[in-house]
C-alpha cells in the first residue's frame, strides 16, 4: 500500500551494508503517503506523568541520504575523530527504507510520549527525498545542555540492521563505551536506559538478537551519535531488516506501534514514572 519507498536495485548492496546516523531538516513537502511526509504539529506539552520532561528521539538516517551522497560522506567530529555526516541506512528485501521505518515508529513513540505529557524532541523533522542529514554530531548534541532548544533528560536514537546472514534476527541496544572527556559522565545512566529498553523489548514480545552483544545489548564507542551526547544516550537497532519475518512487522503499522510502545515504556521507567511495566 506505501509505494514510495520501493529502491532502486542498485542501491541495494549499500543499503544491506547497514547502519549509521543523522539529524534535522524541516522542508518537508507534506505528501499524502504516511513515512514520507513532514511531521504533524507537536502536542502542547502540559499535563501528565511525565510533565516537565524533555526526550530526544533520534530517527536513524533520511529518505534523502540515497541521493545526496557527498553530502552525507563529509567527515564530522564523531567524538575525538572524525566520521561520515551519515549513511542511506538499510532496508527490507522489499525495499522498505530504514529511515521510514525509524521516522514511523519515532512518530509513533513521540504521541503517546506527549499524551504522557513530555515534550519529545525530534532530530529530524520531516522524511523526505528532498532531505539528507542531519549529521550524527547533530543528532548527539541535540538537547545537550547548552544548546539550543530544551535540555534533554535522555536520548535514544531509533534504527534497524541490515544483516544478510541467515538466522540473523533480534534487537540490540546500543549503550556508549565508556571514554575519559566524552562519555565519562552518561555511561552509567545510560547503562541503565539501555537494560531497561532492553528489557521493555523483550516483554514487548520481541527477541534479543542473535548475532550482536550479549542478551541484546551491546556496547560501542564508535558512534557519534552516543559520543557527542551529554544526557543518557542509547541506540536501538529494533531488528534486523534484511530478515523476512522481522521486516515484515517492521512495514507494518501494528509492528511499528508495538517497537513505539517499547520505547515508550523504557522512557517512562527510565524517568522513575509508575505506569504498566514500572521498572523503577
Ligand atoms: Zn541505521
Amino acid at each position: 500500500m506505501n509505494i514510495r519507498w520501493v529502491v532502486p536495485g542498485l542501491l541495494a548492496a549499500v543499503l544491506a551494508a547497514g547502519c549509521s546516523t543523522s539529524a534535522p531538516e524541516g522542508n518537508g513537502t507534506a505528501p499524502s503517503v504516511p513515512g514520507s511526509a513532514s511531521a504533524p504539529p507537536s502536542a502542547t506539552p502540559g499535563r501528565g506523568p511525565l510533565a516537565g520532561r524533555v526526550v530526544v528521539l533520534d530517527p536513524g538516517h533520511q529518505l534523502g541520504n540515497r541521493a545526496f551522497g557527498s553530502e552525507i560522506g563529509e567527515p564530522v567530529d564523531a567524538g575525538g575523530f572524525t566520521k561520515e555526516c551519515n549513511t542511506t541506512g538499510t532496508a527490507t528485501r522489499d525495499g522498505f527504507p530504514e529511515a521510514t521505518f525509524t521516522w514511523l515508529v519515532a512518530l509513533e513513540a513521540r504521541r503517546e510520549l506527549e499524551r504522557l505529557g513530555a515534550r519529545v524532541v525530534l532530530t529530524r523533522s520531516a522524511n523526505t527525498d528532498d532531505a539528507w542529514g542531519p549529521c550524527v554530531d547533530e543528532r548527539g548534541r541535540l538537547g545537550n545542555p547548552g544548546q539550543p532548544g530544551p535540555t534533554a533528560d535522555l536520548r535514544i536514537s531509533i534504527h534497524a540492521d541490515g544483516v544478510l546472514a541467515d538466522g540473523a534476527t533480534g534487537f540490540h541496544v546500543i549503550r556508549p563505551e565508556r571514554l575519559d572527556g566524552w562519555t565519562d559522565d552518561i555511561a552509567k545512566p545510560s547503562r541503565r536506559l539501555a537494560v531497561l529498553l532492553r528489557d521493555a523489548l523483550v516483554r514487548a514480545g520481541f527477541a534479543a538478537s542473535s548475532y550482536r552483544g550479549r542478551e541484546g545489548i551491546d556496547v560501542r564507542g564508535d558512534l557519534g551519535t552516543l559520543n557527542l551526547s551529554d544526557v543518557p544516550a542509547v541506540m536501538a537497532e529494533l531488528g534486523n531488516m534484511r530478515d523476512p519475518q522481522e521486516g515484515a512487522l517492521m512495514e507494518s503499522r501494528a509492528g511499528q506501534r508495538r517497537y513505539a510502545r517499547a520505547i515508550v515504556a523504557a522512557a517512562r521507567a527510565y524517568l522513575g514514572v509508575s505506569g504498566p511495566g514500572r521498572q523503577g
